[in-house]
């Protein structure tokens, strides 16, 4: 049964299920358009994003924000949220358990929100999402259609920061992104205008 977006939230709010919970300020369940056809998924909340509450709102938020806006959207018009909800003590990569813990509320969040295609950022999603042992630097940049979504692993905005160099391989994952959204008839206003 299809849960409400209220009663979704409001579980995940009194969610107590694993460890994550203990030290945070906020709960982080996501936002954006509940209609998007296109969703991005990180890894968890770091520490901008717990003071607030908003899913990808630190430095990593800024470059993911441009990074929607090269697509030709703007972050209104997708849905943005992470594999846990509540922020790993030091910014840690969530246990797989942890990640196993919260994905009953991404899977309905998923249900909620009917995209065509998703973007996962970074290792920990396309882990938790696709296969354990996927590898993000082999790995991204290649489709995965399950049940009719498309899935497009590709680097983490964090580790773009971290190494400029991978810029310009996750734009092309992107570029691909776009030409899917196109196909599907979901083409963005403009098509998207420039790299990250
Ligand atoms: S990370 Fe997810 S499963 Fe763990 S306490 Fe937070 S909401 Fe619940």
């Amino acid at each position: 049964m299809r849960v409400s977006w209220q009663s979704l939230y409001d579980e995940i709010y009194a969610c107590e299920k694993c460890e994550l919970c203990k030290q945070i300020h906020n709960k982080v369940p996501g936002q954006g358009d509940i209609h998007a056809k296109l969703m991005f998924i990180g890894e968890g909340p770091g520490a901008d994003e717990d003071m607030q509450g908003l899913a990808f709102v630190g430095a990593a938020g800024q470059l993911l924000t441009k990074m929607i806006a090269a697509m030709g959207y703007d972050r209104e018009q997708v849905y943005i949220c992470n594999i846990v909800k509540c922020r790993p003590p030091h910014n840690r990569t969530p246990e797989p358990l942890e990640a196993q813990m919260c994905l009953p509320y991404l899977r309905q969040q998923v249900a909620l929100v009917r995209p065509r295609v998703i973007v996962l950022l970074g290792a920990t999603a396309a882990r938790t999402l696709l296969r354990e042992d996927f590898r993000i630097t082999r790995e991204h940049g290649i489709w995965v259609e399950k049940k009719g979504v498309w899935f497009m692993p590709t680097y983490h905005p964090a580790a773009l920061l971290r190494d400029e160099s991978k810029k310009r391989e996750a734009w092309r994952d992107l570029q691909k992104v776009m030409e899917k959204m196109k196909e599907l008839g979901e083409k963005a206003s403009d098509g998207g205008h420039e790299g990250v």
